[in-house]
Order: C-alpha cells, then structure tokens, then sequence
C-alpha cells in the first residue's frame, strides 16, 4: 500500500495550515481503511483565504502581467502536473476508489487543461468600434477577480484543473473548496502553482464541509464568480447565495443522458460506447451514458450485449497487487453504492428486469456489480433519476419521434448521442436531443477543446473550449473623445 502523508493541510495565502473546524478522516472507499486526516477550513478560514485572493488580484500582479507570461505559468502548472503524474493518480485513486489506468486518464486530462488554456492566455483580444470622426472606441477584457470554484467528488482533480486553467490564464485568482469525500488530489494543484512561483495567495486550496465553508465561499461578499460543479439542489443552494451579492455563478449540475441507437447502428463498435459511457468511473460521471433508447427491432440484441460486457468486467481496489487496477473500481462511498442499489431494486420491485449485476460484492469496500436494467417504463425512476453508479437503462422506441420524446423526457439536459449509419437521421436528432453536447456514433468523442455544459436542470454556463475564457472576463468598452 502506498504511503501518504498522515495529515493533509490547507493551503491559505501560500501557507499550509490547519483549518478551524475539527480535521475529518479521509477513507479508501476500497477498503474502508482509514487513510489520512484532513484538515477542515471554518468561515474564519474561507475569509482568510478570500482576502488573500483579493490582495493578489488588486495589486495586479496576475490582471496586470503581460499575458504571455501568464501563459507560461499556467503551461507550467499543466507541466508540473505531467511530472508528479504518478503520486498524484495514485492519491486520487485511494481517495476516490476508481482504478489505476483511470486516475492517469484523469491526471493527464487535467494537465491538459492548463496546457490548453495555458496557450490561449495571450489570445483574448477586443475589438475597435467606429464612432465617426473625434472617437476612438474600444472594448477590454478584464478578470472578474476572486474567483470561487467549488467541486465534487466523482473527478476532483479534473473538474478544479477545468475551471481553474481558464480562471488564472485570464488573470482571475482562486479558491478552491474541495470536496469532504476526495480532498487529497486537489493540494497537488496548489503544489503546482507553488512550484511555478504564482503569487501566494492567488491560489487557495481548502477543505470544509460544503454548509459550512463552502457556503461561506458562495455567499462571501468579496468573490466575484462563483463556478459549482455538483448536484442541483447544492447549485440552487449556491446560486442563490451568489445571487444575494449580484454575483454571477456557472452551474454543472447532474444528467440523465440518453443514447438513441437506431436500427442501422454499429453494435460492435457500440459495445465500446458502453463500456466507457456507462462503466468509467463507475458510472459516477454527470454526462454518463445512463440511458440507452434503442429501436425495438434491435432491443433484445442490444439487451444481450450490454448484459454480456456487464458479466464481462473486473471490479475490485483501484490499486490491485502492484496492477493499474481492475477493469472497474469501488464506488466513492458505502453510501453511494447503496443508494444506487436502493434505486436498482425498487425498480425490480416495479417490475424491472435486472439482466446483469444488481447487487454489491461480497468483499469490503463500495462495490456494485456492473448492472443493466431494461423493462421499466421510460417515467419510472430509474429511467428519470440520476443512479450515478454503475447502472444502464435499456428502453425501446418505435419511431424516431418517440425515441426524441423519451431522450428529452427528463429534468435534465447535459449530454447526449444518437448512433446510426444515416447523417440526416443522426443531425436531425442532434438538433433535436435537449443537452448542450451531442454526441454522433462516439460517446464521450471531443475533448478540452469542445464545449460542455448544460440545459434545464443541468446547469448553466459552458466549460471547456474556447467559450469558457469568455466566462472568466468582462467586456468593457472604452469610448474615447478626442479633443
Ligand atoms: P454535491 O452537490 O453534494 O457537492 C458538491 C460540492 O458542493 C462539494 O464540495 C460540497 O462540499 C459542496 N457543498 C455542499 N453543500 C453546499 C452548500 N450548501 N454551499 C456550498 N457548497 C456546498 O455533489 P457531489 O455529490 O459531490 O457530486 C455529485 C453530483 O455532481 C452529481 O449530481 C453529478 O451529476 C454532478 N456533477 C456534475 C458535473 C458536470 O460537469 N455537470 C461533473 C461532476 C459531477
């Protein structure tokens, strides 16, 4: 087992200190075993942390700096990262339970982040605006200022390095509030702009319990942005206190995401759709392929499939006798799996056949079979509320118009995928699929590079790609009047 350090601080004003609340202990959902304690920050610490990031934002030593040296600091990071690879995945790996192989797929995507808003840095130009003859008029982006990014902790890692690449490369400052279940792998970040000499304080990493401090955050008077990845009552909760101060807020919330399989679909290829969009991380991922709508010539083939790959992966600890881990690993909490069995057999109980998996492993830790549930009605719970476990839903369609319906029949509104041989057929869906990113016979296919982000219940705002820059600047307009 690999050794980690026994306490775990917060780092304030580029201090590493211990929080005002009582530390907690930080679990290996694998196990059960008790890892580290982890200090835990109080309103007290929340205002330290945010007057530190004001005082490196209004001495301009991050707005004011030419941005190409911005964008190296930020590249850096993402380099820095890419050096401590291997600690970090494994930190994440005992903190969060998902396997080896995948806490380097996690690390790398991170850094990638910082690479990639990184190079854009110095990219960010206004415009001219002809007013006639005696005006110069022109338009600035500047940072918002202090900004608050406030996680979960299914990617934690990934989902700070999303908000906070952009966030600096733009001249913001931050403060993280990390998740109670996964606090470990996010002071890598504030290892990494340590490392790469930002200002101390223009980089806050802290831990607290999300009423407490990270309510402090939402609500702190002097944050100018707040950016919340988590489920939907938190981001009402945190909207709404943003709000009180007439400060803006981006909301990645949860999902429900439908694929719709046509009868002319890949199933082969399709298979590997699954493997990733429902199984990864198991399946606690917000744009989870959770929902398969599948045209009812195909259903019982595609039923036989999925229920095949299910019976097919290894579930076990992330970290295996010296291995890169098993094919799927722990859930992130006891507390999470049986929630998601709970959901599994309250829909056997209405009539639900459970073709694969559907229980929890007879070993310690938060395991849940790889499960695939199919004859439930497309309003049922399963089929409307999010698992966030390792569970499918299998629903069939008769006709493109209904297989809309059902996709679009939920609160949610994150991702999506239509996957068939046709092009008219795949882009009329795409259009019509309510989600903010569509996927065509690839789930999960884009990148950093592509924007994400939700409708309806699923959140507001978009990361990733070059939309997101924008979410970290304010236009404003110079007018001119030359005398
Ligand atoms: P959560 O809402 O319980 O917690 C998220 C964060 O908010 C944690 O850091 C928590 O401490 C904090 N928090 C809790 N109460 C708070 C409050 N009153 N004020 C301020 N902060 C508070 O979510 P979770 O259980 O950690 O994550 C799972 C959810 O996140 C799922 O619904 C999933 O779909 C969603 N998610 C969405 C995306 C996305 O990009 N759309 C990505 C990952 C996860």
């Amino acid at each position: 087992m690999p050794q980690l350090e026994s306490f775990w601080s917060n780092h304030i004003d580029g201090e590493w200190i211990p929080g005002g609340a009582a530390p907690i202990d930080v679990t290996d959902p694998a196990t059960g075993a008790v890892l580290c304690r982890q200090a835990m920050a109080d309103a007290a610490d929340v205002n330290r942390a945010v007057a530190a990031a004001r005082r490196v934002h209004d001495s301009g030593a991050l707005k004011d700096m030419r941005p190409v040296e911005r964008a190296r600091l930020v590249q850096g990071m993402g380099r820095f990262i890419e050096e401590n690879a291997g600690d970090i995945a494994r930190t994440l790996t005992l903190e969060q339970g998902k396997p080896l192989w995948e806490s380097r797929i996690e690390v790398s995507g991170a850094a990638r982040f910082f690479e990639y808003y990184g190079n854009q840095a110095d990219t960010l130009e206004g415009r001219s605006i002809p007013l006639g003859a005696g005006y110069l008029d022109f338009t600035d982006y500047e940072p918002y200022g202090v900004t608050a990014h406030i996680v979960p902790w299914n990617f934690p890692f990934e989902m700070t390095a999303r908000s906070m690449a952009p966030a600096l490369a733009t001249g913001n400052t931050c403060i993280v509030k990390t998740p109670e279940l996964t606090p470990l792998s996010n002071a890598w970040l504030a290892r990494a702009a340590e490392a790469v000499g930002l200002p101390p304080g223009a980089v806050n990493v802290i831990c607290g319990h999300g009423p407490e401090a990270g309510a402090a955050l939402a609500g702190h008077p002097d944050v100018n942005l707040v950016v919340f990845t988590g489920s939907v009552p938190t981001g009402v909760a945190i909207a709404r206190a943003a709000a009180n101060n007439v400060v803006p807020s981006i909301l990645e919330l949860g999902g429900k995401s439908a694929a719709i399989v046509h009868d002319d679909a890949d199933l082969d290829a399709f298979e590997t759709d699954m493997r990733y969009g429902i199984f990864f991380n198991a399946g606690q991922i917000c744009s989870a392929m959770s929902r398969v709508i599948v045209h009812q010539s195909r259903h019982d083939e595609l039923v036989e499939r999925a229920a095949k790959l299910a019976n097919s992966l290894s579930v076990g600890p992330g970290i295996d006798r010296g291995t890169d881990g098993p094919t799927m690993g722990a859930m992130v909490s006891l507390a999470q799996r049986d929630r998601a069995l709970a959901m599994v057999s309250s829909a056997g109980a209405d009539g639900a056949k459970v073709v694969a998996g559907g229980r929890s492993l007879n070993i310690p830790g938060a395991f849940l079979e790889p499960t695939v549930v199919t004859g439930v009605s497309p309003a049922s719970e399963i089929a409307q509320q999010e698992v966030f476990g390792p569970v499918l839903t299998v629903l069939p369609f008769r006709t493109d118009a209904e297989a809309i319906e059902i996709a679009n029949g939920t609160q949610y509104g994150l991702v999506g995928g239509v996957f068939t041989a046709d092009l008219d057929r795949a882009t009329r869906a795409a259009r019509a699929i309510r989600g903010g990113q569509i996927f065509v016979n690839e789930w999960f296919a884009g990148g950093v590079e592509t924007p994400f982000g939700g409708v309806g219940k699923s959140g507001y705002g978009r990361e990733k790609g070059r939309e997101a820059l924008f979410n970290y600047v304010q236009t404003k307009n110079i007018a001119i009047r030359m005398r």
